[in-house]
């Protein structure tokens, strides 16, 4: 039997977890990853080896983008083989992004790479950072009875649930349970204990090595529709000098208007080599195209259905895909399928 301690590297990148009060402005502010270790002193008790690498300066989440997700990458990648688990802190604004990017770039992942963060900085008396913080390391750090790692995924944990990365948005700016997956069970439920769902986690039939995508094509942009939108402003959006791939927000179960200048504009978008993947408005639920007239005509003029994929997963994995140097007919076949579990297809 394996007895060692389990070795966790936490890597630190920012957000309110680490940050404090800038006494002159009163403004939160990232502090670094000294302060927030002092101010857990509970991590001591976990007998675990724990090391950290931290952004130098750390972030607000809102300033992340993938050059950072890159850096993120690769100290997994550097680390793979010396820690047993990762646990990333990361402000909660552009943390499910971040989730789903890191789940599209870590190819074979067979260690758990659990994000976390807190909505109080962790030195305030009430903060969430301390239990957040604690609960990731004991899910970074657990096993299965034949040794291998509970989770072998990207996931979030906040408050009381872990989530699968690539499933969750960020639900609310003021309670602790501020993520969620509306379209796929909890992976852990956290109360007295934390409650694994195993049939939920994911589990890699092969034991591949990890491969890291680095490559991420940022040629990519939401655009959401509304009623009144008009046909000058649809078409200069689908025009947007270096788009190649549009996350396009519908209405319910992933509707659009019938009008013909809007089909029409549609189908010279996709003509030009435009992919545009449907994703609904809706938290919950997903694209069911051919339910009305409306959407099935997105259907007809080549728009691909997204199901039940969160935008957060549809624009990274987008990045991801065109990042591949695949061509439009490749991103959209494999914008068809799920690759790391972020679509129930
Ligand atoms: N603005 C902060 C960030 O995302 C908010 C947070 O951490 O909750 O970095």
């Amino acid at each position: 039997m394996n007895t060692r301690r389990p070795r966790i590297l936490i890597i630190y990148t920012g957000g309110t977890i680490g940050m404090i009060e800038n006494p002159a402005t009163k403004a939160l502010e990232p502090f670094n990853f000294d302060h927030l270790i002092d101010n857990v002193p509970k991590i001591k008790m976990l007998d675990y080896d724990i090391d950290n690498v931290q952004f130098d300066p750390p972030i607000d989440s809102s300033d992340m983008n993938p050059r950072h997700w890159q850096d993120i990458a690769r100290t997994i990648e550097e680390n793979y083989d010396t820690f047993d688990g990762f646990v990333v802190l990361h402000g909660t604004d552009t943390l499910a992004y971040t989730a789903s990017a890191l789940s599209f770039m870590l190819e074979n992942l067979h260690k758990p790479v659990i994000i976390t963060g807190s909505q109080l900085p962790i030195g305030e008396v009430r903060t969430d950072g301390e239990e957040n913080l604690i609960t990731a390391l004991q899910i970074a750090a657990s096993t299965e009875p034949d040794g291998e790692p509970t989770v072998q995924e990207v996931a979030i944990l906040f408050e009381n649930y872990l989530w699968r990365g690539n499933r969750s948005t960020k639900m609310s700016a003021d309670n602790f349970n501020a993520f969620k997956s509306n379209n796929y069970p909890a992976l852990a439920k956290i109360g007295l204990g934390i409650h694994f769902n195993r049939d939920a986690l994911s589990r890699p039939a092969s034991k591949l090595p990890l491969i890291v995508h680095y490559g991420l094509d940022t040629g990519v942009m939401p655009l959401d529709l509304y009623p009144g939108i008009s046909e000058g402003t649809f078409r200069h959006m689908l025009t947007t000098p270096g788009i190649k791939g549009i996350v396009l927000k519908t209405f319910g179960a992933g509707n659009a208007p019938t009008y013909p200048w809007f089909q029409e504009a549609i189908r010279d978008a996709v003509n030009s080599g435009l992919v545009i993947l449907n994703v609904t408005q809706c938290v919950n639920g997903g694209v069911h195209a051919k339910r009305y007239k409306s959407g099935n005509a997105l259907t007809n003029a080549g728009v691909i259905s997204g199901h039940d994929i969160t935008s957060e997963a549809a624009i990274t994995k987008l990045m991801y895909l065109f990042g591949l140097g695949l061509t439009p007919h490749e991103v959209a076949h494999h914008l068809s399928t799920s690759i790391r579990g972020e679509v129930s297809i």
